[in-house]
This record gives C-alpha cells, structure tokens and sequence, in this order.
C-alpha cells in the first residue's frame, strides 16, 4: 500500500466504526499563543479533551499535517521529519481500550496488511508511590490478539530503561514502562496539570530484524532513544484519571487520544524503517538525486535533510507562512537555508528549491489540491528566499573559516554571520561542530547582547527620524 492508500484506508476504517472524520488544522494554530505549530493531532482537539462538546460528536478521526522544529536534528536518520502527517482518532466519552486496541490492531494488521509476528507493544507499568496501578487492561486485550494471531505474548517489566529497543530484545512482546508511558500535559504524573485529564499510554512498534544500527546520521544528529530495530510507529493515550490535589482518581468520562505516523506505517507496509523511501517522500529524493547528480546510498543525510526541509517550508508556506526573523518565519527560513547549505555541499551552486515545488505538488495533488492552486505562490516565496541566502551563503561559510582561525567563535562571530551574512545561529552552531571550530562558552549570552544593542541603535535611529 502506499502512504496515500492508507491515509484513505484509515480513514474509511475510522468511518466504519462510527466516527466523523474531521478537516485538518493549519499547521498554526488559531488560538493558541503558547506553541507555534500544530505538532500533533492531539493539539487541536485539546478543548474538546479538556470537556469540550465536539460539533461533530464523541467519534473523531483525522490525519493532521504536523510540524515538529524540535525534532530538526533528528533529520538524517531515517524515521524522523519536522514535518509528518499523523493519523488520528479520538473517542471523547464513546469508547475505550476494550475497542480502540483490537480496532487499531484490524487497521494495521487488516487494511495495511502488517506482519503481526512483527508487532511489539509497550504499556503502563504503573506508579506505586502515587498509588497508579499497571494497566493490566490493555495487557490483557493485547495479550488476547497475540493469542489468536498465534504468536508470542511474553510481558516483561523494564520500569524505567529508557530504550523502545529493549522492547523486544529481551524476548518479551509486552513490556511495562514507568513514566515514558504516562501521558499528561507537563509529561511525568508529577507535572500533570491539577484538574487535567492524564492516564496510561500504549505504544506500538514495528520490528526490523535486519536492521543493525541502520541510522546513518550526520555526526550532529542525535541518537534516537527508539532508534535501531523498533520503529514506533504510533501510541494511544487512555485519559482515565485525573490529577486533583490530594492524587489521581478516576475519570467517570473515558477518553482515547491515538496518533500513528502515516509516513511510518507506510514505511512499515513497505518492509522498511525508512520513511524516506515511501510514496510521499521518495519522488522528492530522486528530484534531488538527479538535481546533484549524486546516490541516495551515498549521501543519505544531506538528502534526507533538503529532502524534509523543503516539503516541510511548501506546506508552512501553503498555510501562510513566509521567510522572516521571528516565530513561525523564522523556523521556515531555518528550514530553508539549512535546506540550502546541504545541497550546497553536494555541488548546488543554482537556485533550486522552487523546482521542487511541483515534485510535491504532484504527490499530494488528490489529498491537498489547493497546493496546485497556490504553487506559483510557494515557488515564488522559496525563490525569494533563496534568491537572498545565495549571494551570501559562500562568503558566509568563508568568513566563518576566516574568523576560526582567529580563536574560539564568540557571539561578535556569530553575530557578524548573523547580520552580514543572514545565518541563523542555529545553523551557525551545526556548522561549526561540523567542521571543528571551538566555540566560546558564552557565545550565545553575547550573541543575545549584540542583538539588544542592535536593537537599541535601531530604535534611536527611529525616534531620531533617521531610516
Ligand atoms: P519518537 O519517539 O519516534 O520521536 P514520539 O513518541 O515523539 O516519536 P508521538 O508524539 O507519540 O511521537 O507521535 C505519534 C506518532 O507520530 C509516533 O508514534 C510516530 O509514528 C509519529 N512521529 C512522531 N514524530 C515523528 C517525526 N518527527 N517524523 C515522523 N513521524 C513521527
Ligand atoms: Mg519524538
Ligand atoms: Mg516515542
Ligand atoms: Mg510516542
């Protein structure tokens, strides 16, 4: 199956199982200051968690276009992008574990056809000091669909190790989690908000035996804790308790909250751990492949970067945002200038990135038709933005080599190939772990100084009438 024949599948599934299939968010989101992206299906429909009516009843369903800026450095392995669609269904009071497990199991195992010997699963392992008991339910049931697939179904404890690894390398299929497996808004059970809903979490991995350490990363990536064997390719939140002052009680009201990486299902159908190699992705790879006349094999992270990078800035830019120097703006022209240092690395000398533009368009042209009407927009917003990092991209990356051998980067550096030469410090800070510059420890309070003294100057250029 492709990315886009489970993305239906699964919705079709949902609305066979009573649920109302709901319209994605922007990937801002409407009236929320506190984050700057939607970043997961879940964060939409928070008003309705929190005891909300929905207008469209308790059986919701949707896949959700999200971006995630935290994860940026995680591009380069091979599961993670900033931005993903997530599959979701949420019963808000209609049902529980007892159907949402086996109805999630019949969707991976029976629409997208996945190996159940290949399954392995993580739950609750409870928390005595707070009095949580272990989510023995949602053992139980999975447990029972071990069973009558015929498999194994062995539990094990790990409590609190930390790796989605170990899930299955002990030989066990069901393994107990300590806080990882807790889900609040604030995390552990002790940040959970007083008067939140909260509850045990199940998550769902898929297994690549012939996978060593097939992560490939940059050597500034980090290592994905579920990295390796185990792909996680969705979790289900049950939202039984809720946290009051004196300890958690129970819910009357019981709700589900799933998210299930489309593109890592899809990698799953396909028999990799790559996302990269799926429907939604791989066109764009090859564009990229013959753009730079370069191997996929041969240059995995840089093109996995530009790759992500550039889909995640045409679908901000669909929703409106453009390039700029705060918030939203500012993760799109990080998103693209990095874009353009990695392509720049493999031999790119060309503006490039509108090309791209309809590559994506071409993928998502049934499932987001109104890209099509908007590409002439998005290409030209890429370009603009590309057009203004080229001129200065090389004598950038030649002036930070010229003031590393000057001593340690301080923030004036920073701030120079910030102002001068438009590099975002982020991008600044990867470059010079990448190629071995030191950086002072107090680069980044420096950096923060200069930019408030810029700031300064500015306003006293203003209020002096001075442009
Ligand atoms: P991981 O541990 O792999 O970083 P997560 O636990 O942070 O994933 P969730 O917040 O549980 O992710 O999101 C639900 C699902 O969305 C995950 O199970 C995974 O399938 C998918 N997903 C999460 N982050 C990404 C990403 N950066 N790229 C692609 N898919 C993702
Ligand atoms: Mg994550
Ligand atoms: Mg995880
Ligand atoms: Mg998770």
């Amino acid at each position: 199956m492709t990315a886009q024949q489970i993305r239906k599948g699964f919705l079709d599934h949902q609305r066979r199982h009573g649920h109302a299939v709901l319209d994605r968010a922007p990937l801002i989101p409407l009236d929320d200051p506190t984050t700057l992206f939607t970043g997961s299906g879940m964060q939409p429909l928070l008003p309705y968690l929190l005891g909300a009516e929905h207008p469209q009843g308790d059986r919701v369903a949707d896949s959700q276009p999200c971006l995630r800026s935290q994860d940026i450095e995680e591009v380069g392995d091979n599961r993670h992008t900033t931005f993903f669609e997530m599959l979701g269904n949420w019963s808000l009071g209609a049902y529980f574990k007892e159907e949402q497990i086996p109805a999630m199991w019949d969707f991976l195992i029976n629409v997208v056809g996945l190996e159940p010997e290949r399954i392995f699963v993580s739950v609750f392992g409870g928390d005595a000091e707070r009095g949580i008991p272990r989510d023995e339910e949602s053992a139980d049931i999975w447990e029972r669909l071990f069973k009558e697939a015929g498999i194994s179904h062995d539990r094990i404890d790990l409590g609190t190790e930390e790796h989605g690894n170990a899930v299955g390398n002990q030989g066990a299929r069901i393994a107990f989690y300590g806080d990882k497996n807790w889900w609040s808004r604030g995390g552990s059970p002790d940040a959970t908000p007083i008067g939140d809903p909260c509850g045990p979490d199940t998550e769902v991995f898929y297994f690549f035996p012939e996978v060593e350490h097939d992560v490939a990363f940059g050597e500034f990536s980090h290592q994905n804790s579920d990295g390796g064997q185990y792909l996680e390719i969705g979790n289900s939140v049950f939202m039984e308790y809720q946290r009051q002052e004196a300890g958690f009680v129970r819910l009357p009201r019981h709700q589900v909250d799933f998210g299930g990486g489309l593109e890592r299902i899809a990698a799953a159908a396909a028999g990799s751990p790559d996302v990269f190699r799926i429907s939604l992705l791989w066109p764009i790879v090859q564009a990229l492949e013959e753009l730079t006349g370069t191997a996929y094999e041969d240059n995995k992270t840089a093109l996995r970067v530009i790759t992500d990078h550039v889909r995640g800035a045409v679908f901000l830019a669909l929703d409106g945002v453009r390039p700029g120097n705060k918030q939203q703006g500012y993760v799109m022209r990080r998103l693209l200038r990095r874009a353009m240092r990695f392509a720049h690395e493999l031999g790119v000398e060309k503006n490039f990135l509108s090309s791209i533009v309809p590559v994506v368009v071409n993928i998502y042209a049934e499932d987001y038709p109104l890209l099509a009407t908007k590409a002439p927009e998005i290409r030209a917003v890429l370009d603009k933005e590309e057009r203004a990092f080229r001129r200065t991209l090389a004598k950038g990356l030649r002036e930070m080599r010229h003031l590393s051998k000057e001593g340690d980067l301080n923030g004036a550096a920073f701030f120079a190939l910030y102002d001068t030469f438009g590099f975002p410090t982020e991008l600044s800070r990867e470059e010079a772990q990448r190629q071995n510059f030191p950086v002072t420890d107090n680069w980044e309070q420096e950096f923060q100084s200069q930019m408030e003294e810029q700031r300064q100057r500015s306003q006293k250029a203003g209020t002096l009438g001075v442009s």
